[in-house]
Protein backbone atom coordinates (compact mmCIF):
# COMPACT_ATOMS: atom_id res chain seq x y z
CA UNK A 1 0.00 0.00 0.00
CA UNK A 2 1.18 3.11 -0.99
CA UNK A 3 1.61 6.34 1.12
CA UNK A 4 -1.61 7.73 -1.15
CA UNK A 5 -3.34 4.68 -0.51
CA UNK A 6 -3.83 5.55 3.43
CA UNK A 7 -5.70 8.48 3.14
CA UNK A 8 -6.91 7.17 6.77
CA UNK A 9 -8.17 10.76 7.69
CA UNK A 10 -10.52 11.35 4.93
CA UNK A 11 -14.36 9.46 4.31
CA UNK A 12 -14.75 9.89 0.44
CA UNK A 13 -18.53 10.72 0.27
CA UNK A 14 -19.11 11.89 -3.01
CA UNK A 15 -17.80 12.87 -6.73
CA UNK A 16 -18.10 15.57 -8.23
CA UNK A 17 -16.40 17.13 -11.29
CA UNK A 18 -13.05 18.15 -10.51
CA UNK A 19 -12.12 15.36 -8.27
CA UNK A 20 -13.41 13.48 -4.97
CA UNK A 21 -14.53 15.64 -1.50
CA UNK A 22 -13.62 14.24 1.31
CA UNK A 23 -16.06 14.86 4.60
CA UNK A 24 -14.30 16.65 7.21
CA UNK A 25 -15.46 18.32 10.30
CA UNK A 26 -13.60 21.94 11.29
CA UNK A 27 -11.44 20.38 14.16
CA UNK A 28 -10.14 17.69 12.05
CA UNK A 29 -8.94 19.73 9.46
CA UNK A 30 -7.86 21.99 11.95
CA UNK A 31 -5.75 19.14 13.82
CA UNK A 32 -4.54 17.78 9.59
CA UNK A 33 -3.63 21.80 9.21
CA UNK A 34 -1.84 21.95 12.63
CA UNK A 35 -0.03 18.45 11.31
CA UNK A 36 1.05 19.83 8.11
CA UNK A 37 2.80 22.48 9.82
CA UNK A 38 4.37 20.50 12.47
CA UNK A 39 6.03 18.11 9.68
CA UNK A 40 6.97 21.33 7.33
CA UNK A 41 9.24 22.66 10.52
CA UNK A 42 10.45 19.38 10.55
CA UNK A 43 11.37 19.63 7.24
CA UNK A 44 12.74 23.25 6.85
CA UNK A 45 13.49 24.15 9.90
CA UNK A 46 15.37 27.18 9.85
CA UNK A 47 14.24 28.13 5.99
CA UNK A 48 16.28 30.47 4.67
CA UNK A 49 14.96 33.76 2.14
CA UNK A 50 16.12 33.39 -1.39
CA UNK A 51 15.97 37.15 -1.80
CA UNK A 52 19.48 38.95 -1.01
CA UNK A 53 19.01 42.11 0.97
CA UNK A 54 20.33 43.83 3.88
CA UNK A 55 18.01 46.41 5.39
CA UNK A 56 13.94 46.75 5.40
CA UNK A 57 14.27 49.04 2.60
CA UNK A 58 15.82 46.51 0.15
CA UNK A 59 13.33 44.19 1.46
CA UNK A 60 10.82 46.17 0.68
CA UNK A 61 11.99 46.44 -3.17
CA UNK A 62 12.96 42.95 -3.69
CA UNK A 63 9.62 41.70 -2.26
CA UNK A 64 7.94 43.87 -4.30
CA UNK A 65 10.35 43.35 -7.63
CA UNK A 66 9.69 39.43 -6.88
CA UNK A 67 6.05 39.08 -7.68
CA UNK A 68 5.88 36.75 -10.70
CA UNK A 69 9.12 36.64 -10.75
CA UNK A 70 11.68 34.29 -9.88
CA UNK A 71 13.79 35.65 -6.87
CA UNK A 72 17.10 34.33 -8.69
CA UNK A 73 16.31 36.95 -11.22
CA UNK A 74 15.76 39.91 -8.45
CA UNK A 75 18.80 38.66 -6.85
CA UNK A 76 20.77 39.75 -10.46
CA UNK A 77 19.71 43.17 -10.38
CA UNK A 78 19.36 44.59 -6.74
CA UNK A 79 23.07 44.77 -6.30
CA UNK A 80 22.94 47.32 -9.41
CA UNK A 81 20.16 48.76 -8.65
CA UNK A 82 20.64 49.17 -4.15
CA UNK A 83 24.54 50.47 -5.71
CA UNK A 84 22.73 53.16 -7.59
CA UNK A 85 19.88 54.19 -5.08
CA UNK A 86 20.69 52.54 -1.79
CA UNK A 87 18.17 54.20 0.66
CA UNK A 88 14.40 55.75 0.21
CA UNK A 89 15.64 59.08 -0.63
CA UNK A 90 17.76 58.00 -3.32
CA UNK A 91 15.08 56.01 -4.77
CA UNK A 92 12.24 58.60 -4.53
CA UNK A 93 14.61 61.12 -6.00
CA UNK A 94 15.27 58.82 -8.86
CA UNK A 95 14.69 58.56 -12.46
CA UNK A 96 12.10 56.00 -13.80
CA UNK A 97 13.20 55.55 -16.89
CA UNK A 98 17.02 54.72 -15.57
CA UNK A 99 15.11 52.52 -12.49
CA UNK A 100 13.55 50.67 -15.13
CA UNK A 101 16.73 50.10 -17.19
CA UNK A 102 18.52 48.60 -14.13
CA UNK A 103 15.76 45.66 -13.57
CA UNK A 104 14.51 46.03 -17.53
CA UNK A 105 15.07 41.41 -17.39
CA UNK A 106 12.40 40.82 -14.84
CA UNK A 107 8.84 40.67 -15.41
CA UNK A 108 6.35 43.80 -15.42
CA UNK A 109 9.49 45.64 -14.94
CA UNK A 110 7.97 49.18 -16.18
CA UNK A 111 5.26 49.24 -13.67
CA UNK A 112 7.68 47.37 -10.81
CA UNK A 113 9.90 50.58 -11.50
CA UNK A 114 7.19 53.41 -11.43
CA UNK A 115 6.03 51.41 -7.99
CA UNK A 116 8.88 51.61 -6.20
CA UNK A 117 9.74 55.27 -7.14
CA UNK A 118 6.81 56.10 -5.83
CA UNK A 119 6.68 54.06 -3.07
CA UNK A 120 10.54 55.38 -2.56
CA UNK A 121 8.49 59.17 -2.65
CA UNK A 122 5.79 58.08 -0.18
CA UNK A 123 8.33 56.38 2.51
CA UNK A 124 9.69 59.87 2.41
CA UNK A 125 6.73 62.29 2.86
CA UNK A 126 4.41 60.13 4.94
CA UNK A 127 7.26 58.32 6.87
CA UNK A 128 10.52 60.39 6.99
CA UNK A 129 12.21 58.14 5.00
CA UNK A 130 11.95 54.99 7.64
CA UNK A 131 9.88 51.92 6.29
CA UNK A 132 6.19 51.60 8.12
CA UNK A 133 5.74 48.81 10.55
CA UNK A 134 2.54 48.01 10.46
CA UNK A 135 -0.30 46.25 7.57
CA UNK A 136 -2.22 48.96 6.40
CA UNK A 137 0.86 51.76 6.13
CA UNK A 138 2.49 49.14 4.15
CA UNK A 139 -0.41 48.30 1.84
CA UNK A 140 -1.08 51.81 0.95
CA UNK A 141 2.67 51.88 -0.40
CA UNK A 142 2.27 51.46 -4.25
CA UNK A 143 3.21 47.94 -5.59
CA UNK A 144 2.38 46.63 -1.97
CA UNK A 145 -0.16 43.83 -1.69
CA UNK A 146 -0.76 41.93 1.64
CA UNK A 147 1.63 39.34 0.40
CA UNK A 148 4.44 41.66 0.49
CA UNK A 149 3.31 43.54 3.29
CA UNK A 150 2.84 39.98 5.34
CA UNK A 151 6.97 39.20 4.68
CA UNK A 152 7.90 42.81 5.63
CA UNK A 153 6.28 42.60 8.81
CA UNK A 154 7.72 39.15 9.78
CA UNK A 155 11.34 39.39 8.24
CA UNK A 156 11.71 42.99 9.21
CA UNK A 157 9.44 43.69 12.35
CA UNK A 158 9.21 39.79 13.87
CA UNK A 159 5.39 41.12 13.39
CA UNK A 160 3.61 38.13 12.81
CA UNK A 161 -0.07 39.52 10.92
CA UNK A 162 -0.95 37.04 8.40
CA UNK A 163 0.69 34.83 5.89
CA UNK A 164 2.04 35.46 2.65
CA UNK A 165 -0.07 33.61 0.31
CA UNK A 166 1.85 32.98 -3.12
CA UNK A 167 1.50 30.78 -6.04
CA UNK A 168 3.69 28.15 -4.07
CA UNK A 169 1.32 28.39 -0.77
CA UNK A 170 -2.13 28.76 -2.68
CA UNK A 171 -1.24 25.64 -4.91
CA UNK A 172 -0.49 23.65 -1.45
CA UNK A 173 -3.28 24.84 0.46
CA UNK A 174 -5.82 24.57 -2.41
CA UNK A 175 -3.81 20.44 -2.83
CA UNK A 176 -4.05 19.58 0.35
CA UNK A 177 -8.01 20.97 1.03
CA UNK A 178 -6.95 23.52 2.94
CA UNK A 179 -9.06 25.71 1.01
CA UNK A 180 -11.38 26.48 -1.82
CA UNK A 181 -11.16 30.28 -2.28
CA UNK A 182 -10.45 31.69 -5.96
CA UNK A 183 -7.75 33.57 -5.26
CA UNK A 184 -4.37 33.88 -2.97
CA UNK A 185 -5.74 36.79 -1.21
CA UNK A 186 -8.77 34.60 -0.52
CA UNK A 187 -6.92 32.01 0.53
CA UNK A 188 -4.95 33.36 3.07
CA UNK A 189 -7.95 33.96 5.37
CA UNK A 190 -9.08 30.55 5.43
CA UNK A 191 -5.26 29.58 6.06
CA UNK A 192 -5.94 31.66 9.01
CA UNK A 193 -9.08 30.53 10.25
CA UNK A 194 -7.63 26.83 10.12
CA UNK A 195 -4.26 27.39 11.86
CA UNK A 196 -3.35 28.78 15.62
CA UNK A 197 -1.25 32.42 15.05
CA UNK A 198 1.53 30.90 16.61
CA UNK A 199 2.52 28.56 13.53
CA UNK A 200 1.63 31.54 10.70
CA UNK A 201 5.01 32.90 10.66
CA UNK A 202 6.60 30.04 8.93
CA UNK A 203 4.57 28.86 6.57
CA UNK A 204 5.37 30.99 3.83
CA UNK A 205 8.95 30.22 3.46
CA UNK A 206 8.72 26.76 4.58
CA UNK A 207 5.58 26.00 1.75
CA UNK A 208 7.92 27.68 -0.69
CA UNK A 209 10.59 25.55 -0.04
CA UNK A 210 8.21 22.35 0.15
CA UNK A 211 6.54 23.53 -3.37
CA UNK A 212 10.04 23.51 -4.75
CA UNK A 213 11.51 20.46 -3.81
CA UNK A 214 8.13 17.82 -3.43
CA UNK A 215 4.91 19.72 -4.33
CA UNK A 216 5.71 20.73 -7.93
CA UNK A 217 3.25 22.85 -9.79
CA UNK A 218 3.77 19.99 -12.79
CA UNK A 219 5.27 17.36 -11.40
CA UNK A 220 4.27 16.48 -7.92
CA UNK A 221 6.16 13.94 -6.18
CA UNK A 222 3.59 12.36 -4.21
CA UNK A 223 5.26 9.17 -3.70
CA UNK A 224 7.94 10.76 -1.85
CA UNK A 225 5.80 13.50 -0.32
CA UNK A 226 6.25 13.54 3.98
CA UNK A 227 2.13 14.78 3.75
CA UNK A 228 1.01 11.98 1.72
CA UNK A 229 -1.43 10.63 4.43
CA UNK A 230 -2.40 14.34 5.09
CA UNK A 231 -3.40 15.09 1.40
CA UNK A 232 -6.59 14.51 -0.25
CA UNK A 233 -4.95 15.39 -3.73
CA UNK A 234 -2.55 12.61 -3.18
CA UNK A 235 -1.54 10.82 -6.63
CA UNK A 236 -4.47 12.74 -8.35
CA UNK A 237 -3.09 16.00 -9.34
CA UNK A 238 -0.38 15.41 -12.42
CA UNK A 239 0.27 18.80 -13.98
CA UNK A 240 -1.22 21.62 -15.14
CA UNK A 241 -4.87 21.40 -17.17
CA UNK A 242 -3.80 21.24 -20.78
CA UNK A 243 -5.44 22.99 -23.74
CA UNK A 244 -7.71 21.09 -25.08
CA UNK A 245 -7.22 19.97 -29.22
CA UNK A 246 -9.77 21.77 -31.53
CA UNK A 247 -12.10 19.64 -33.20
CA UNK A 248 -11.60 19.48 -36.88
CA UNK A 249 -15.02 20.21 -38.98
CA UNK A 250 -15.95 17.04 -41.42
CA UNK A 251 -16.28 18.40 -44.50
CA UNK A 252 -19.74 17.85 -46.33
CA UNK A 253 -18.35 16.16 -49.63
S1 LIG B 1 3.21 16.28 -3.33
FE1 LIG B 1 1.26 15.19 -3.66
S2 LIG B 1 0.77 14.29 -1.66
FE2 LIG B 1 2.31 15.90 -1.29
S3 LIG B 1 1.12 17.75 -0.80
FE3 LIG B 1 1.56 17.79 -3.02
S4 LIG B 1 -0.27 16.84 -4.01
FE4 LIG B 1 -0.29 16.29 -1.79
Amino acid sequence: MTACEKDVRFRIIKVREGGLMPRESKAAKRERAVEVCRRMGELYPAPESALDYTNPFELVICVMLSAQTTDAAVNKVTPELFRRWPDAASLAAADVAEVGEVIHTIGFWRAKAAHAVEAAQMIMADHAGEIPSTMDELTRLPGVGRKTANIVLNKAFGVVDGIAVDTHVYRIATRLGLTKAPTPLAAEQDLLNVLPQELWGPVNEQWIHFGRDVCDARSPRCDACALADLCPSCGKVAGNPKPKPKRRKRSRS
